[in-house]
C-alpha cells in the first residue's frame, strides 16, 4: 500500500546525517530538533502552537484532556474512522456518541451531528477522513451555536486546504478550538517510528496542554494536574524535519496518482471514485483541497469482496478501511444505537476498497492496477 523505503532512497542523506547528528549530541528527549520542527510547522500550517507529542492516538487523548471534558459529557464522532477517535473518548469516560457520515465525502454528517446533541454534548469530533476536511463551514457554526468545542483529528490531512464558503482558505487542524495528528510512518507526513502533535491557535489551551504531556508538570517536580508522558523524541523530529519541506510535494504526487486512478475508472460501471469538496470539481493539480492519504473506491453491486481476494491473488495490494462501523464493535456497541441511524456507515463498509496510494507510484504501476481493476468488474457483470 505505500512504497517507504523508495521514499527513503531520495532523502537518505539528509536523513542520517540529521539523525546522526541527534546521536552525536545524545539530545534524545526534549532535544533542538524538536523545538525546531515545532516552530517550522507552526510556520507551515499558519497556527500559534504545535505541541508534539509520542503518537496521534495520545494527541487526541490529550487535546480532550486540555478541554477539561469531566466524565459523562458527550462527544459526538464520525461512525466511520480508525477506532483511536472512540477509543480516547471512551477512555477518558467521556461518552462517545456516533454519528453517520456522508456517502460521497465519507466525512461526518453536520445533520447527523445536530441530531445527536443533547444537554450533555460538549465537543464534535470531526474526522478529516482520507485526506480531505470534513464539512467545517457548517460544523464550526453548529458548533458556534451550541457551544460546543470543536476537536479536529487531522492525523489523515496533514498539509489540506479547507476553503471556506467566503473563498478563504485554511490548513486543516488549524480550524477548530484544538486538533490532533499522527506521524505514523505511512501518514502523509510520517517519521520512521510513532510520532504526533497537537495544535492549538489558544495560548492558555497551549499552556495547558504543555503541562499535561509533562506529567501535569508547569514547574519542575510540582505536578498541579494529572498529566500523561508523552513526547516525540528527537530522533523523530530530526525525520520530521528532513520530510517538511517535501511534504507539499509528496502531497502533489498523491493527487497526481489519484487523478490518474480517476480518470482510469471513469465512466466504468460499479466503480464511484473519490469526490473532492466544493469548488473543487476534479482533483487539482496545485490545490491542496485533498491530499489522499487513502484512494478510495466504492464498488458498488456486492462485488467488493471479490475484487479485494481477485487483486490479493494478482498480487497488488489494497485495503478496506473500514470494514466495520465503530457502533458495530463489541468495545463501542450501545443500546442507544439503532441500525437505521448508520445506513451510509453500513452500506460504506461493504463497498469501500482503498488502492495503493503514495509518493512512489508511477504510472506502469497504477495503469497495472486500474486494468486489472477494470478487467475484473466488466467480465464480472
Ligand atoms: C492513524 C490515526 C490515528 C492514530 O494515530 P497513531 O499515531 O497511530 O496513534 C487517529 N485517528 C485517525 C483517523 C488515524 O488515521
Amino acid at each position: 500500500m505505500v512504497d517507504l523505503t523508495g521514499q527513503y532512497q531520495f532523502i537518505k542523506e539528509q536523513v542520517n546525517s540529521s539523525i546522526s547528528q541527534v546521536l552525536d549530541t545524545a539530545a534524545f528527549i526534549n532535544g533542538p530538533e524538536v523545538h525546531r520542527f515545532q516552530e517550522e510547522l507552526e510556520h507551515y500550517l499558519g497556527v500559534k502552537h504545535v505541541i508534539p507529542c509520542a503518537n496521534g492516538t495520545d494527541a487526541l487523548q490529550i487535546a480532550m484532556m486540555g478541554l477539561g471534558l469531566k466524565p459523562g459529557d458527550e462527544v459526538i464522532t464520525a461512525d466511520f474512522t480508525f477506532a483511536a477517535t472512540a477509543e480516547v473518548i471512551a477512555l477518558l469516560q467521556l461518552t462517545p456518541v456516533l454519528v453517520d457520515v456522508e456517502p460521497d465525502t465519507f466525512n461526518i454528517d453536520p445533520a447527523a451531528i445536530e441530531n445527536a446533541i443533547t444537554s450533555k454534548t460538549k465537543a464534535i469530533v470531526p474526522v478529516h477522513l482520507f485526506g480531505q476536511c470534513a464539512n467545517m463551514d457548517r460544523i464550526m457554526e453548529i458548533a458556534a451555536k451550541h457551544e460546543l468545542y470543536v476537536i479536529e483529528d487531522n492525523a489523515q490531512a496533514i498539509g489540506a486546504d479547507h476553503t471556506f464558503a467566503n473563498g478563504k482558505s485554511q490548513k486543516a487542524g488549524t480550524i477548530g478550538h484544538i486538533a490532533s495528528t499522527s506521524f505514523f510512518p505511512s501518514k502523509n507526513l510520517g517519521c520512521y517510528g510513532d510520532g504526533g502533535a497537537i495544535f492549538t491557535n489558544d495560548d492558555d489551551l497551549a499552556h495547558a496542554i504543555r503541562g499535561i504531556v509533562n506529567h501535569g508538570m508547569y514547574v519542575r517536580y510540582h505536578h498541579d494536574v494529572v498529566g500523561v508522558n508523552s513526547r516525540l523524541d528527537s530522533i523523530q523530529a530530526a525525520v520530521l524535519r528532513a520530510k517538511l519541506p517535501l511534504l507539499d510535494e509528496y502531497n502533489k504526487k498523491r493527487r497526481s496518482a489519484a487523478r490518474a486512478y480517476s480518470t482510469a475508472f471513469e465512466g466504468i460501471k460499479d466503480i464511484i471514485v473519490p469526490k473532492t469538496v466544493k469548488g473543487c470539481s476534479t482533483i487539482c493539480e496545485n490545490c491542496d483541497c485533498h491530499v489522499f492519504h487513502q484512494y478510495t473506491l466504492r464498488i458498488i453491486n456486492g462485488k467488493r469482496d471479490a475484487l479485494v481476494a481477485h487483486l490479493n491473488s494478482k498480487g497488488i495490494p489494497c485495503g478496506v478501511y473500514y470494514p466495520i462501523p465503530l457502533h458495530r464493535q463489541k468495545a463501542y456497541a450501545d443500546e442507544r444505537y439503532k441500525e437505521a441511524n448508520f445506513p451510509i456507515t453500513n452500506m460504506l463498509s461493504e463497498e469501500v476498497i482503498s488502492l495503493p496510494m503514495h509518493t512512489e507510484l508511477d504510472g506502469e504501476q497504477i495503469t497495472f492496477i486500474t486494468e486489472t481493476v477494470i478487467q475484473f468488474i466488466q467480465t464480472n457483470e
